[in-house]
């Protein structure tokens, strides 16, 4: 419904249908000039406008034009269905009555989606099911992070995966196919035109088969001439299933492609599969480790696109908390180090496949006191499952002690943002810190706290999938605590940390949104180090007396707000992570939906076939 410009209004109810307008009329006193707004269920993106006269109702269509301006036919033309309403209630201009008073929906009804609403929701779904075969929280996730960019992606490519579409075949080849089997009515297939890259539909009405072609304008709405523009092919189809718009006749069954009658499980088509159920990552400007594509070329990876997203269809069967020498082949390749050793290339072998993956080597010389803090980290991550999560795939305890972990092989956000400044736009930052988000929301929801959240500690899988690693400093919160107290200061990460965790060592999923406030300044200053040279101390005085970082140059104002938010001196009145990744989203949906659509087709609009 977010698309629906009326869905602010308060006396818009949605799809209804008149009887129920009527309904609501009556219990609101059928004054004159009482009015609603619903949603036209025949003229897609229109409305109907209900008013009461003299204990009578009137019903008025409201459509949208091509121009996307609103009008009651004979009457002038508004750029939205506010502005219509409130001319109406100023100047009658030929209605029964100005509208004198709204009758406003209850708390407890709820605007009804109408039936194309409903569609686009179902087809995202259906989309990122059948595109990326993931089901349920997964595909929550991938919806929530990825919705603008999806929501593109039906727009220019879901008609492939209907019954009806053919592809790239003849004007005779679609006669052929109609004219086999039964031929009723208004059965039809839509196929690619052969030159041009446009599509034309077909459609069998009295033993003959008519051809039209599809127009569609430079933004590539899709339209019949002089019909309604859609943003789809597919709603295109739906609606013509109800009106003509021009055609012989509406449009009736589906003249079904062989490919989607065999019923051959549709794999994914962006995702290949390789024989040993192993998907190579996609594409990344920078430092893939596997140069493999399965991204069509005209569009951005998205995190779905990767293996990494939701590896494990069968979770017994890759996640064994301890994992066979065997089992494993290290590279010499070195993908980080630290105290405790090193971080190495691996692949670790199972019994559907081949993965990469990170390595962490504990050096043999390190005291007990590492050991046991390995095995912490790994009981932590042994707990989380979220795509935006480094997953631990096991332990092995061979020559060294091994901590298995799924591979980001684009590295942290930091090092890839200061080294790829050119490639890398503000929304795809505002994108990778909305995933961190999502992720960190999710371990505030499992009692966890990092107490280590860091642009060092967000690896890229690639150019557009972010993960939060290194649970090094983790807790597990108990039932009823709320927060963590260290009994001793240890070597802290002290400009990330917020003021309670230095000055009282208690920390809480709300000190690691201070944290995340300071990520996204590092991220948004592409991979600057923040406070500049100022050391732990002077930085707490800095904090103590309420000054704050400033805004980095390329940062938007709304992100820089956050930021500020998550700074707020005490934690109480600190946002939590549900608040930080609902603003987060809000604006990059927002930004995202703005940039232009990819891959839109501009093509002339030529008559009818
Ligand atoms: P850590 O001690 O966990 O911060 O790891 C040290 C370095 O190893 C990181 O900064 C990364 O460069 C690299 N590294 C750690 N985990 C992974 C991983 N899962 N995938 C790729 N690189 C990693």
């Amino acid at each position: 419904m977010s698309n629906d410009p009326a869905a602010e209004l308060p006396f818009y109810y949605g799809s209804i249908s008149r009887s129920e307008a009527e309904q609501h009329l009556k219990l609101a006193g059928m004054a004159d000039g009482l009015f609603l707004l619903r949603q036209c269920i025949r003229s897609l993106g229109g409305y109907v406008l209900s008013v009461v006269w003299n204990l009578e109702f009137h019903h008025y269509s409201i459509e949208k034009k091509l121009n996307g301006t609103y009008c009651i036919a004979g009457g002038k033309s508004h750029c939205g269905p506010a502005e219509l309403c409130e001319f109406y209630s100023k100047d009658p201009d030929g209605l029964v009555c100005m509208l004198r008073k709204p009758c406003l929906r209850l708390p407890d009804t709820p605007i009804r989606p109408g039936v194309f609403d409903s569609l686009r929701e179902n087809m995202l779904r259906e989309y990122v099911k059948q595109t990326w075969n993931l089901e349920g929280e997964a595909m929550e996730q991938a919806i929530i992070s990825q919705a603008p960019q999806l929501e593109k992606l039906i727009a220019t490519t879901a008609h492939e995966k209907m019954p009806w579409y053919h592809g790239k075949i003849a004007r005779q080849e679609g006669e052929r196919r109609l004219y086999s089997g039964v031929q009723p009515d208004g059965k039809f297939l839509v196929r690619d035109r052969e030159e041009s890259g446009t599509f034309a539909l077909s459609m069998i009405y009295g033993k003959t088969v008519y051809h039209y072609r599809i127009l569609q304008d430079k933004s590539g709405k899709c339209f019949m001439p002089e019909g309604t523009k859609f943003d789809t092919i597919w709603q295109l189809v739906e609606y013509l299933k109800m009106k003509p718009d021009g055609l012989v006749t509406v449009l009736g069954e589906a003249c079904v492609n062989g490919k989607v009658a065999e019923k051959t499980p549709s794999l994914p088509a962006t995702r290949r599969t390789g024989a040993n159920g192993y998907t190579p990552p996609p594409r990344a400007v920078a430092a893939a480790s596997n140069p493999a594509t399965t991204v069509p070329a005209d569009r951005e990876v998205l995190p779905m696109d990767s293996s990494a997203f939701n590896p494990y269809h069968n979770p017994n069967e890759v996640r064994k908390f301890n994992i066979q020498r065997t089992q494993l082949l290290i590279d010499e390749v070195e993908l980080g180090s630290g105290n405790f050793g090193c971080v190495k290339k691996g692949v670790l072998k199972t019994d559907s496949g081949q993965i990469d993956v990170a390595v962490k080597v504990l050096k043999n010389d390190n005291e007990k006191l590492v050991k046991e803090e390995m095995m912490r980290e790994a009981e932590i991550m042994h707990q989380l499952s979220n795509p935006f999560i480094v997953r631990m795939l096991g332990l092995c305890k061979a020559e060294n002690l091994m901590l298995v972990m799924e591979m980001a092989s684009a590295g942290p956000l930091n090092k890839f943002l200061s080294t790829n400044k050119d490639n890398v736009t503000v929304e795809n930052i505002v994108n990778l810190m909305h995933q961190v988000s999502m992720g960190m929301k999710y371990l505030e929801e499992k009692n966890f706290v990092h107490r280590d959240l860091a642009a060092r500690n967000v690896l890229l899988v690639n150019q557009q999938f972010a993960k939060i690693s290194d649970f090094g400093l983790s807790k597990a919160l108990g039932a009823d605590d709320n927060y963590y107290k260290a009994r001793t200061a240890g070597k802290w990460p002290l400009k990330w940390y917020a003021p309670e965790c230095i000055n009282f060592h208690k920390f809480s999923s709300k000190s690691d949104v201070w944290s995340f406030g300071i990520t996204m300044w590092e991220a948004f200053s592409y991979g600057g180090k923040p406070y500049k040279k100022m050391k732990g101390p002077e930085v707490m005085r800095f904090i103590e007396g309420g000054s704050r970082m400033e805004c980095p140059a390329a940062c938007p104002e709304q992100m820089y707000t956050l930021m500020k938010e998550c700074w707020t001196y005490k934690h109480e009145e600190r946002p939590d992570f549900k608040a930080v990744e609902e603003s987060m989203r809000s604006y990059h949906y927002s930004v995202s939906k703005k940039a232009k659509p990819e891959g839109s087709a501009a093509a002339a609009a030529e008559p009818v076939e």
